[in-house]
């Protein structure tokens, strides 16, 4: 991608002074293959060195193509950053600590299967600087952890919650998903509780997304399982938005919940549209004008060969993204505020456009309007997507 992108390079260097960038990191190796997984990862670690070595050798190249900015959060996704060896991340951190400035950094993030974890392997992790980690926990039911092809049991992970705290991370977030066949929705809540009391600080709940293909996909499609009922999801995340502030934990984004000061400052930057970079097969990055994603071709992102996809995003399209990402947001939109910056772009027309076609939306209840600040309802974020298609 530098290279493709090195005639822009005074632009984009200067959007990576204007302000610190965040670094997305992504790890495709995983034990195994979860049932319901559709992103880029492999079970085949014979690529290892490879990914390894184009992964050290993108950080130092962007590093310098963007004159060695300063980053504000890190994160290393997947996959499961996890399987990595103490040697390969110390290698990633240190490539990672050369090639970018870290004096204004915030928050460096690690993904972790509870599979994968030891002591030994988070006290090096912590050691090396990362300070917070977000868990995959998914549900506390075995028997579902089996059906999503898991390969820890809750036991495990409720014990990964605690070597973690007992390493010194103090930031420790779990992920759990709704809507898995057979899941009992009360489960969830019963989970969500469970976490909420051993003190964690941050949860994520996902809905389980069977759009791309997958064995469990498959499993459903053939019969064998079946889905719980959009109503009886929509009830349970209706009844955790209720429930989890009272466990501490309060609703921020559509699907995160944290303790006051908790909420994730890297995934914050993506719905405030602050510019980040991601580097690995898949990755996406936005800066400046600029969006780009990495191949999600392993084998030929590891050999350098992958063509990315790059757009260059329109005044119009760039201020779409505004309200499209702050509604995701608890706090919502300012609405004063993307008026006035319409009407720095020449663009006063469209957002009144919007204004008009939200109308609706306000009277169904979707949204509410609070002085300047838009916001959606709980309904609205269950049917956030008819709101969204507005900004598309
Ligand atoms: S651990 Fe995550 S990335 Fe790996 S296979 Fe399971 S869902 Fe996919």
């Amino acid at each position: 991608v530098v290279p493709e992108l090195s005639p822009h390079r005074d632009e984009l260097r200067a959007a990576a002074r204007a302000e610190p960038l965040g670094l997305y990191i992504h790890i495709p190796f995983c034990v195994d293959r979860c049932t319901y997984c559709s992103f880029v990862t492999t079970r085949d670690d014979s690529l290892k060195p490879a990914v390894l070595e184009r992964l050290v050798r993108e950080i130092r190249a962007w590093g310098e193509a963007l004159d060695h900015p300063a980053l504000d959060t890190l994160y290393l996704g997947g996959g499961t950053p996890s399987v990595l060896e103490r040697g390969e991340l110390e290698t990633l951190t240190t490539a990672v600590r050369d090639a970018f400035d870290l004096r204004v950094l915030e928050e460096a993030t690690l993904e972790a299967n509870p599979g994968t974890l030891d002591s030994d392997w988070l006290f090096a992790a912590r050691e090396l600087g990362w300070d917070r980690i977000s868990l995959g926990v998914q549900t506390l039911d075995d028997d579902l952890l089996e059906r999503l092809g898991r390969i820890h049991t809750s036991t495990q992970a409720l014990e990964s919650l605690e070597e973690a705290a007992g390493a010194g991370f103090a930031r420790i977030s779990a992920d759990l998903m709704v809507g898995i066949p057979g899941q009992d929705l009360q489960g969830v809540l019963e989970d969500a509780q469970r976490l909420a009391e051993l003190g964690i600080e941050h949860l994520s709940v996902y809905l389980l997304d069977l759009d791309k293909a997958c064995p469990l996909k498959a499993q459903v499609e053939a019969g064998r399982l079946s889905l719980p009922s959009e109503e009886e999801v929509a009830e349970t995340y209706e009844a955790l938005q209720g429930e989890l502030p009272r466990l501490g934990l309060h609703p921020y984004e559509i699907s995160n919940f944290a303790a006051p000061g908790q909420e994730s400052i890297h995934n914050t930057r993506y719905w405030e549209r602050r510019p980040y970079l991601g580097l690995g097969p898949s990755a996406a990055s936005q800066l400046g004008r600029w969006r780009w994603n990495e191949s999600g071709v392993l084998g030929a992102w590891a050999q350098g060969r992958g063509s990315a996809e790059i757009q260059e995003l329109s005044p119009g399209e760039q201020l779409a993204e505004v309200p499209l990402l702050a509604l995701r947001m608890h706090r919502g939109l300012d609405w004063r505020e993307l008026r006035e910056r319409a009407s720095r772009m020449g663009l006063l027309a469209l957002v009144e456009a919007w204004e008009h076609q939200l109308t609706p939306f306000l009277r169904e209840g979707l949204l509410v309007r609070d002085g300047d600040r838009l916001r959606l309802t709980t309904r609205g974020m269950l049917l956030s997507n008819a709101v969204f298609q507005l900004f598309v």
